[in-house]
């Protein structure tokens, strides 16, 4: 069973992945969880390619292309051979960021992204998408602050300058897209209370799912 995380920078995606882990494991079921970009020896230098501001900026499309060799090598090495196994996988991103990110914010559109997906992923589907929805404020206000705590000095810390709000307002709005677009697959969750009452609700959501 195979349950994506997704949600803008800042959304709490990643503390609420690992909240569902340690429940699923205290119940017995030992998930398996990764995240892209990164995850495979392989994925965490693509990742860190594409993390490193230092480095020239990436031409949208090669940044496309990236996140797909990341992808391509997480399914090879991490999340098909678990699948196989029956185990549940947990991952922190998958193809509904690129299409927000690549797509939306650096505007290639969504077209390119899902044929690419359908290319190079065997057009593999989660079987269901918790997409964290914060108010986009707030959302954008938590990155700043952990982008700047993260990397005092050279880093990552001029993506917020460099790409400004315009850039994740249209990530945030092609994940609301996608929402509509998929309303079985994605359920979205509203990422503003508290991370146990959040947690609750995934739990509740991914106990009805795994039942049926
Ligand atoms: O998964 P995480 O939130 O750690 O993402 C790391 C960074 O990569 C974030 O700043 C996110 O905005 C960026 N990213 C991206 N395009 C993707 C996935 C992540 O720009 N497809």
């Amino acid at each position: 069973y195979f349950i994506t995380f997704e949600g803008i920078d800042g959304s709490g995606k990643s503390t609420q992945l690992k909240r569902l882990a340690a429940s699923l494991a205290a119940q017995g079921m030992q998930p398996v969880v990764t995240r892209q970009p990164g995850g495979t020896p392989v994925g965490d230098r693509i990742r860190a390619l594409l993390l490193d501001s230092r480095t020239e900026r990436l031409a949208a499309m090669t940044e496309l292309g990236l996140m797909f060799a990341d992808r391509a090598q997480s399914i090879a090495e991490i999340i098909g051979p678990a699948l196989t196994e029956g185990r549940i996988v947990l991952c922190d991103r998958f193809t509904d960021s690129t299409e927000a990110y690549q797509g939306g914010g650096r505007e290639l559109g969504s077209e390119v992204v899902l044929q690419l997906h359908a290319t190079m992923c065997g057009g593999l589907k989660p079987d269901l998408t918790l997409l964290l929805m914060p108010d986009f404020d707030r959302a954008l206000a938590r990155a700043r602050r952990r982008n700047e705590r993260n990397a005092p000095k050279g880093g990552n810390e001029d993506r917020f300058e460099r790409e400004g709000n315009a850039f994740y307002r249209r990530v945030f709005d092609k994940y609301s897209e996608i929402a509509r677009r998929e309303p079985l697959r994605v359920v979205v969750v509203d990422g503003d209370r508290s991370i146990e009452q959040i947690h609750q609700s995934i739990v509740q959501v991914v106990e009805e799912r795994l039942r049926n």
